[in-house]
């Protein structure tokens, strides 16, 4: 158990488990983008260590940016995405990976899909590390999930809690108690932590 800005979190998810799972997903892409020279998106913040084991297992070359986003602060999701460091590449034609660290409603997604599209993209695939399909309220395709998680708040590998957690090895959930949730969802601003980057 480790306790993040007053909040319990209990180990939910090992460092072997992610790390069979990146095995996985590096493994489909590899398959599919050989012999291509792709160009990887990654979504900070919280993409930079799924997107650090992902692309040390990718075999061929590849070119890599960055793009930060993260959803407007709130207690209820408002749907709005804000773009922190924007994409600063051509897009024209070229095949793109997504690499993200969790889709959630999927307003990211839907946002990035969006920029892709207006910038002309080529084939485009998503790669997203975590998916909760309980909370996902758009239609695109996810094309390489690590793993499917139910609809509870993770910190780890990345993702944070109100910043902190992003540089821990494995992945913990929030311990539920009424409290927890009084915390989360109560007053103006606390739920910064589910929030996007
Ligand atoms: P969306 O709702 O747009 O699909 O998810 C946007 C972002 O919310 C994710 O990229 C991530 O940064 C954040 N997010 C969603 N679920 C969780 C979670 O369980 N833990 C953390 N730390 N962030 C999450
Ligand atoms: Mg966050
Ligand atoms: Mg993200």
């Amino acid at each position: 158990m480790i306790h993040l800005r007053g909040l319990s979190f209990e180990e939910y998810i090992s460092q072997q488990k992610l790390e069979q799972a990146i095995d996985s997903v590096a493994k489909q892409i590899n398959a599919d983008f050989a012999g291509k020279e792709p160009l990887f998106i990654v979504v900070l913040n919280g993409a930079y260590k799924f997107a650090t084991e992902l692309l040390s297992r990718f075999e061929g070359d590849c070119e890599i940016e960055f793009l930060k986003l993260s959803s407007y602060d709130g207690t209820a999701s408002t749907g709005e995405v804000i773009t922190h460091i924007p994409l600063d590449v051509d897009l024209e034609d070229r095949d793109v990976i997504v690499v993200e660290d969790i889709v959630d409603s999927g307003n990211t997604l839907e946002k990035i899909t969006d920029m892709l599209v207006s910038g002309g993209v080529g084939k485009f695939r998503i790669a997203s590390l975590f998916f909760k399909p309980g909370s996902y309220t758009k239609e695109y395709k996810i094309h390489y999930v690590g793993l499917e998680i139910p609809n509870d708040f993770i910190v780890g590998y990345g993702l944070d809690y109100n910043g902190l957690g992003r540089n821990l090895n494995a992945i913990y959930k929030l311990k539920t108690t009424k409290m927890t949730n009084l915390v989360l969802f109560g007053p103006p601003g606390a739920g910064k932590g589910t929030q996007a980057s």
